[in-house]
């Protein structure tokens, strides 16, 4: 069971390490720290509550906090993230992806966007040590664009036809999906059975906090509050001493030596606007992948026939010149029906759903600051020239990328409102002027803060981002 304190009666808060969320920045992070035995006297603050899988499954929902109602927004673009113990662990799709070698170079290969503060060679022991503690599954053969020194620790999901048209034809960029959603039992997972409804798994078979780290916070050394709120952090000179966290209706004062913060790309720049801890960079470059769904209709091949939710992944829109002007694009290739089933009599599987994520440019104007009533407060203007141009050239590149299928027709279904992906807004750089922290996600001024989670990212990639959050935790966590 957790070692769950009440805050406000518990005496003297203070603590080596006070780490702020639950999410994937902040359980990774903490799992390498005990793993390292660094640290004795560690306190989680989580705003939400602990929700196991079968109240989630009942209730039908993650949270007891609707994530809308926790920021102002001046546009109508969702932003969508759970508050609760395990954060986006337990709403996730599981689709894992990793970030390909060239999104860590934009500036020095294309002159667009900035260079992470380090490459791909350096985050991939820490994609594959994240990848085995998500059980991930993916075929080996992904290695010829995204590098490993480790094979997937579960075989590959099984293609529908399509792909392994696809594959047949394109065997250097087109792969089976990479997912924690197990394609094989673990102890503590059962097998996916395909049934799709992913975000909140009816059989328990994706990874999430619950299923797989929540032994983490029954750690001897790890205190969790609940129902606790950051509200803002104090500091003495260049040191943060406190954190002052609302709970049961009162402000509770927490000390301690270092922070993490972990609050997703929201609420971590709210926190530290709130704190005074914000120059104009804190808060700028909220970000995600631009989307849509496209439905292509077969000639004579059956569709719906693999094992997962999205079973194909496609590269060949992805790296390249292009990237100066326009951003790169992923096709995911679904098995499952986003459009119904084909109105065809004899036909009806003969479709196939395909959902093109292009790569973002990171705007600052697009931000997240606070109002005077300390609420945070989200401004986006919409999706940037760069993914637009990105999008019309994916959707014009289409027809010959599909050339291995017998395609009937394709038709372009809908703009996605979001991906469900807030990143960037606390971004990671060498240069201070630049950047909020540094390559050891270390706060440029705050010496004793460390930032973790999707907020640290300098520019957007196309994959599903929580792998590489994941990662660049260990890694951080090691570096200490
Ligand atoms: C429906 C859906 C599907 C998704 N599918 C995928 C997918 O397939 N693959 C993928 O890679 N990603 C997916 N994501 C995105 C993924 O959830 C996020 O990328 C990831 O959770 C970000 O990690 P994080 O650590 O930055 O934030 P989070 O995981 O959101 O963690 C933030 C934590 O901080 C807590 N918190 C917030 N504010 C405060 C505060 N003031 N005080 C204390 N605690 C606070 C929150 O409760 C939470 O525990 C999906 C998201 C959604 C909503
Ligand atoms: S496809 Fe079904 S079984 Fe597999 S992870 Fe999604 S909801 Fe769970």
């Amino acid at each position: 069971m957790p070692n769950i304190i009440d805050l406000g009666s518990a005496s003297g808060n203070a603590y080596d390490l006070v780490i702020i969320g639950s999410g994937f920045g902040s359980s990774f992070y903490l799992h390498r720290l005990l793993n390292s035995g660094a640290h004795s006297n560690i306190l989680v603050l989580e705003w939400g509550k602990h929700r196991p899988h079968d109240w989630q499954i009942e209730q039908d929902r993650h949270s007891d906090i609707p994530a809308h109602k926790t920021f102002v927004s001046k546009s109508s673009k969702p932003w969508n993230f759970t508050v609760g113990l395990g954060g986006g662990t337990n709403c996730w799709f599981a689709q894992t992806p990793r970030f390909h070698p060239s999104d860590f170079k934009l500036r020095s290969k294309y002159g667009v966007g900035m260079d992470w503060p380090f490459g791909y060679d350096e985050l991939e022991p820490y994609y594959a040590a994240a990848e085995e503690i998500m059980s991930i599954s993916g075929d080996d053969r992904m290695g010829k664009i995204l590098p490993r020194s480790t094979p997937f620790p579960q075989p590959p999901h099984l293609f529908t036809t399509p792909d392994k048209l696809m594959a047949a034809a394109q065997p250097d960029q087109h792969f089976p999906m990479p997912t924690a959603r197990a394609r094989v039992a673990t102890e503590r997972r059962p097998g996916c059975c395909a049934s799709f409804r992913c975000t909140l798994c009816p059989v328990d078979a994706k990874f999430t906090l619950n299923n797989g780290l929540i032994e983490l916070y029954d750690n001897d050394a790890v205190k969790l509050a609940l129902d606790a709120k950051v509200v803002r952090l104090e500091t003495r000179g260049n040191v943060v001493v406190a954190a002052i966290v609302e709970t049961g209706g009162k402000e509770v004062r927490v000390s301690g030596d270092r922070f993490v913060l972990g609050a997703n790309a929201i609420h971590s720049p709210a926190i530290l606007h709130r704190s005074d801890m914000a120059d104009e960079l804190t808060g700028a470059g909220l970000h995600e992948t631009y989307g849509c769904d496209v439905e292509v209709f077969l000639d004579g091949v059956d569709n719906f026939d693999g094992s997962t939710i999205t079973s194909g992944l496609n590269y060949g829109l992805y790296d390249g010149d292009h990237r100066r002007t326009a951003g790169a694009a992923l096709v995911y290739f679904d098995n499952r029906w986003t459009h119904g089933l084909r109105a065809t009599p004899g036909k009806w599987r003969q479709t196939l759903p395909l959902m093109i994520v292009i790569e973002e440019a990171v705007e600052d104007h697009n931000k997240v600051t606070v109002d005077s009533a300390g609420e945070a407060v989200v401004t986006y203007a919409g999706p940037s020239d760069y993914a637009r141009r990105g999008q019309e050239r994916a959707l014009a590149e289409l027809p010959r990328l599909l050339d291995p299928l017998p395609v009937e027709e394709i038709s372009f279904r809908s703009q996605r409102a979001t991906e469900s992906h807030l990143q960037g807004t606390l971004r990671m750089g060498k240069d201070p002027r630049t950047s909020v922290i540094d390559e050891k996600m270390v706060h440029h001024r705050w010496r004793n803060l460390t930032v973790v989670g999707t907020s640290s990212f300098p520019t957007c990639g196309i994959a599903n981002p929580s792998l590489t959050a994941a990662a660049l935790s260990l890694r951080a966590a090691s570096l200490i």
